[in-house]
This record gives C-alpha cells, sequence and structure tokens, in this order.
C-alpha cells in the first residue's frame, strides 16, 4: 500500500489526490482520502485506481488544510469495502482518521482479546486493530498512540489525521518506508519520495524505526514509542516495490537496483550478446549489467502501458491473462541472439516463463535469465502478497529445477550476501530469501509448515 498526509496546505485533499497518483504502483485495488478543517474529519474511498474513484467534484467536498490518503493493494483481509482505507472513527473523545501500510502480524491475537473485551470490528483487516488499541488506552493521544503501538508487532507505516493533527508512525523494526518533507507554510508525509516532487514538498527526513511524529500547530515534534529498535527496511521496496525515482533510507532505488545488475554482470560465467529487461521495474538492473559487462543494453520487450501491474492481479488467472497482454518481444532485435535478461525476482515464476517463451517465438538463440534479488523461498508476512509457500515456486524447485521450468539456457539469482553488497547495507529485512522473520509471528507461524 502506499499512505500520504499533507498538514496545512489550502488545498490539502487535492494535493493528497496528487499525492497519492504518484503512488499509485504501491497498489490499485482501492484508495481513499480524509480531510479536516480543524472540526470536522471527512473521508471518501472506493475501489479502483485514484483516478476512477476521485473527480474534482468529490476533492471539494473534502475540505480543510489537513489530509491523509491511501492507495490499497490487499494482504491480509480481502478486498472488501470495509477494508478500504482510510478507516474512521467516530469516538466522542474526537474522530480520527488511519491508514496503514504494512500487516500487523499480531492481530489476530489482538483482535481476539478485544472481541472477548467487547471491540466490535467492521472488517477483516488487520489495520483496525490499531484504532480499537487507541480507543482503549487512556491519557493524551500521543499516550494513546505510544501504548497502542507498543503492543503490535510487525509492519507498519501508519498516519493518523485527527481534527487538528497528524501523527506519523513507523515500526520498531523500520520495515516499511515513510518520510517527512517540507511545504511552504505545512508537512507533508509520504510513503515514498517520489510523491514529493508532485507537490513541490522539500525531503525533511525519513521517520525512523520506532518514532512517533506530531505535526501541529506547534509545528513538528517526535518521540519514540520504544527503544528497542532496529533497521530492517523491506529489501523487496528497493528490488521492486518502490519506483525507482524514490529515496529509501538514503538509498536510490534506480541506483541500488543499478548497482545489482553490475554485481549480476561480474558473476557471469556465459557468453552473450545482449541484455534486456523486462520493463519496467528491472530496467535500471539491466542498464548495470550492461555497463559492467560491456554488451549493449537493448529494448528487447515492449510493454503495453495500459495494463497495470500483473502481480497485483489477485488470482493466478487474472495474472496469467496480464502477463500476455503486457509484454511483447520485439523481433528485429532478439532474433539470432544470445539474450541476457534480466528481471527483478521471480515469484510464481509466471512472468519469466512467459518472457523466455515469448523471446524464444521471437528468435532468440538463447536466453540466460538473471534475477537481481535472491530466491524467494518463505512467505512475507509484512505487507507484500506472497503470503503462501504453494504460491513461490522457488520454495518448491531448486534453481535448476526452476531454470528448466521456466525454459530458459541459465538461470542465477544474486545471494543475499552480494545483495546487501550491492546496496552496500545490511539493515535489510531478508526474511522472504532466508526464512529467518525479523519478528515473531505468532499465529502466521502455522502458514510455514507445508
Ligand atoms: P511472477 O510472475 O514470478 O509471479 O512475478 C515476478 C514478476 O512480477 C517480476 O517481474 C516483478 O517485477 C513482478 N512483481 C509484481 N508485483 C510484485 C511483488 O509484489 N513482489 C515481487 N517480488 N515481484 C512483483
Ligand atoms: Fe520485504 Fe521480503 Fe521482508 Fe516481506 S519478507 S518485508 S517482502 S524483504
Ligand atoms: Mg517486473
Amino acid at each position: 500500500c502506499g499512505v500520504f498526509g499533507i498538514y496545512n496546505a489550502s488545498d490539502a485533499a487535492s494535493l493528497t489526490y496528487f499525492g497519492l497518483h504518484a503512488l499509485q504502483h504501491r497498489g490499485q485495488e482501492a484508495a481513499g482520502i480524509a480531510s479536516s478543517d480543524g472540526e470536522k474529519v471527512r473521508c471518501y474511498k472506493g475501489k479502483g485506481l485514484i483516478t476512477e474513484v476521485f473527480n474534482p467534484q468529490i476533492i471539494d467536498t473534502l475540505t480543510g488544510n489537513n489530509a491523509i490518503g491511501h492507495v490499497r493493494y490487499s494482504t491480509e483481509g480481502g478486498n472488501e469495502i470495509e477494508n478500504v482505507q482510510p478507516l474512521m472513527v467516530r469516538a466522542h473523545t474526537g474522530h480520527f482518521a488511519v491508514v496503514h501500510n504494512g500487516q500487523v502480524v499480531n492481530a489476530h491475537e489482538l483482535k481476539m482479546q478485544m472481541e472477548n473485551e467487547g471491540s466490535i470490528f467492521q472488517g477483516s483487516s488487520d489495520s483496525e486493530v490499531l484504532i480499537h488499541l487507541i480507543q482503549k488506552e487512556v491519557g493524551s493521544f500521543s499516550e494513546k498512540i505510544k501504548k497502542a503501538c507498543n503492543k503490535l508487532e510487525g509492519a507498519f507505516a501508519f498516519i493518523i489525521l485527527t481534527k487538528d493533527c497528524l501523527y506519523a508512525i513507523r515500526d520498531k523494526n523500520g520495515l516499511r518506508p515513510l518520510s517527512i518533507a517540507k511545504l511552504d507554510e505545512g508537512y507533508c508525509l509520504s510513503s515514498e519520495t517520489c510523491a514529493f516532487e508532485i507537490v513541490n514538498a522539500k525531503f525533511i527526513r525519513d521517520v525512523e524505526p520506532g518514532e512517533v511524529v506530531k505535526i501541529s500547530k506547534e509545528g513538528l515534534s517526535f518521540f519514540k514509542y520504544t527503544e528497542y529498535t532496529q533497521n530492517k527496511m523491506c529489501a523487496m521496496e528497493y528490488i521492486y516495490f518502490a519506483r525507482p525515482d524514490s529515496n529509501i533510507d538514503g538509498i536510490n532505488v534506480h541506483t541500488a537496483r543499478r548497482i545489482s545488475g553490475q554485481v549480476l554482470a561480474k558473476l557471469e560465467d556465459h557468453e552473450g550478446d545482449i541484455v534486456i529487461g523486462v520493463p519496467d521495474s528491472s530496467l535500471s538492473a539491466a542498464i548495470g549489467y550492461s555497463e559492467a559487462s560491456g554488451l549493449p543494453y537493448e529494448i528487447g520487450l515492449i510493454k503495453n502501458r495500459y495494463v497495470g501491474r500483473t502481480f497485483i492481479q489477485p488470482t493466478q488467472k487474472q495474472r496469467e491473462r496480464g502477463v500476455r497482454m503486457k509484454l511483447s518481444a520485439v523481433k528485429s532485435i532478439v532474433s539470432g541472439k544470445r539474450v541476457f535478461m534480466i528481471d527483478d525476482s521471480i515469484v510464481r515464476g509466471t512472468t519469466s516463463k512467459r518472457i523466455v517463451q515469448l523471446l524464444k517465438e521471437a528468435g532468440a538463440k538463447e536466453v540466460h535469465v538473471r534475477i537481481g534479488s535472491p530466491a524467494i523461498t518463505h512467505p512475507c508476512f509484512y505487507g507484500v502478497d506472497t503470503s503462501t509457500y504453494d504460491e513461490l515456486i522457488s520454495s518448491r524447485l531448486n534453481v535448476d529445477e526452476l531454470c528448466a521450468f521456466i525454459g530458459a539456457d541459465s538461470l542465477k539469482f544474486l545471494t543475499i550476501q552480494q545483495l546487501e553488497e550491492a546496496f552496500k547495507t545490511k539493515n535489510l529485512c531478508t526474511s522472504c530469501f532466508s526464512g529467518h522473520y525479523v519478528t515473531n509471528l505468532f499465529s502466521l507461524q502455522d502458514k510455514l509448515i507445508k
């Protein structure tokens, strides 16, 4: 998912619309915006792309100088309308709205406990747990947030809008990104820095793991909800999820991908003629591979830009149709060539298998598939939708078997160590490559039993 917030700008809802538009790649199932005019919190949300859910008339009804927004990509909790965000709380102590990116791994336990104590949940999403926890605590709103967050385990970047404040919170492991920027008279919060450009906001810094940022009339203030923090940014944000022009924890996404391509090239023991990338997310890695190998970078695959991200389609059938509609091989470029095909990741194997087939049909002599990440052998429980073993082809097949399955002439992944070298940091979550999870998994642990 993608989250975005604006504090103190006269057109807060419309700036949020533009911000979410820049975050659309993070989720395409639903979108919503909540705004506040200092008295009332209003919310509008629906299923579909940001351009499908909103029009200027609707934006005009979202009055006020503060706003938050969300683009949804469903992981835990289905695609029902109750799960679409912002989630609204209408309490006598004050209305507030919440947007969340990530997945709370002890949501089930917390929810059962609170239901036993009388709470009633509207939807099935893990995000709703935070608002109930906040409501049950006593003290100032900041104190309530602090106590509530200490009960949550897992991945979260939350933005909360009250009638006159904005709060931004990042989980203590820093699994999901969230940054702050300065607007003329106000502030801006976003999952990715690429959205700051659109609204002309100036990057200040990333929210730190375990940090709560409060934005109010007094300006910015910060506190840690816990001192037990570490920096385990999701490696997949760099590899696949984020936009290349975003910087996450000080590392530019395009640069990280480009270096991972260079690392792949340095490890090469096959020969080839050209390098191609799978648009869009692996073009940076393909450029890096070409630079380090000295082989020409070519446009061997064309993407139909009117088909959305295949992976984000909920069913396998929709995904397969998606890949077929989305990519075409360029015969004049690949025909007779030994092709290094660079992709960012293999999840279910649908994309790679189809592309190898396309390239061979277009006359490629050999297709060597190089992946800018380690093999994904384990499910992610932190907000990237690869939740079951069965879906993950690398949990079932080793590299040789997978190479045969996708019909490639050779296949290589990066190791975790090579990835850390490429990104020049060990401050990464690599749980889905290693099976060593950053947090306790509670009942989700059951999903690890094959
Ligand atoms: P597959 O077809 O193997 O299931 O998916 C791999 C392809 O899907 C890659 O080209 C990658 O760019 C794209 N993809 C789309 N969404 C995601 C995602 O959420 N995670 C990962 N790792 N890859 C994704
Ligand atoms: Fe990212 Fe993988 Fe960690 Fe999930 S398990 S947060 S996809 S690195
Ligand atoms: Mg791709």
